[in-house]
């Protein structure tokens, strides 16, 4: 039987907390100087949690407006753009067990991505893992949810692994697909505040992607 593992990409493979961070700083000297550089950033911080609460995802494209707004002056589209999608800082970002970890899995199955968020800015990140992901095999999402049914069921041959650093849904994809395997890795704000979900336990949970390579091997 064919495998697919199917990572998520934020908080799993992507560091998102410390590329904000980078990028974040980086707005915030673009526009100002020492302690008003870090209020910014520190704005910067509080428009990302806004958007994650109204939509669940970060639109990159409507930042500069909602910046614009609360610093009082004019935030261009265009050098947010540039800050945010600077190719050199989306590498420096994912965790560090990602390269040796998908390296070893290609060899063993078909990688894929099942991810929430915005098509460009997702891309960009994974623009660096390109050779490592199976071709056709990445699907972004706005709403992970409504979506999962349609993702799972196109690889009902496979025998799917799904990583994720979000309880909920693999508990979700658990209910619709029992024989998925579900691995959860514990790291990041979403897994450090989860509650456990009554009646679900992850076939997996993890600290370090490379303990996904055992499981997919055996
Ligand atoms: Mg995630």
């Amino acid at each position: 039987m064919k495998k697919l593992i199917l990572f998520d990409l934020d908080n799993t493979l992507f560091d998102s907390r410390s590329f904000r961070k980078s990028v974040f700083d980086k707005i915030g000297n673009f526009y100002s100087k020492e302690t008003t550089a870090l209020k910014i950033a520190h704005i910067c911080e509080e428009i990302y949690n806004e958007f994650i609460i109204e939509f669940g995802l970060f639109y990159p494209e409507m930042f500069s407006e909602r910046l614009s707004k609360r610093i009082g002056k004019k935030v261009e589209r265009n050098d947010i753009s540039k800050l945010i999608f600077d190719k050199r800082t989306f590498k420096d970002h994912f965790h560090e067990d990602v390269w040796s970890t998908l390296r070893t899995v290609s060899k063993i199955g078909e990688i894929g991505i099942f991810s929430q968020g915005d098509t460009r800015f997702q891309h960009a990140k994974l623009a660096h893992l390109d050779q490592l992901i199976s071709k056709g095999r990445i699907h972004i999402t706005t709403n992970k949810r409504s979506k999962m049914i349609e993702v799972l069921q196109k690889y009902n041959t496979y025998k799917i692994f799904y990583v994720d650093d979000m309880l909920p849904y693999l508990y979700e994809a658990k209910k619709l697909m029992p024989n998925i395997r579900t691995v959860w890795i514990k790291r990041g704000r979403y897994a450090q505040n989860q509650k456990d979900i009554p009646d679900f336990k992850p076939d997996a949970t993890i600290t370090n992607l490379k303990e996904v390579i055992k499981m997919v091997a055996a």
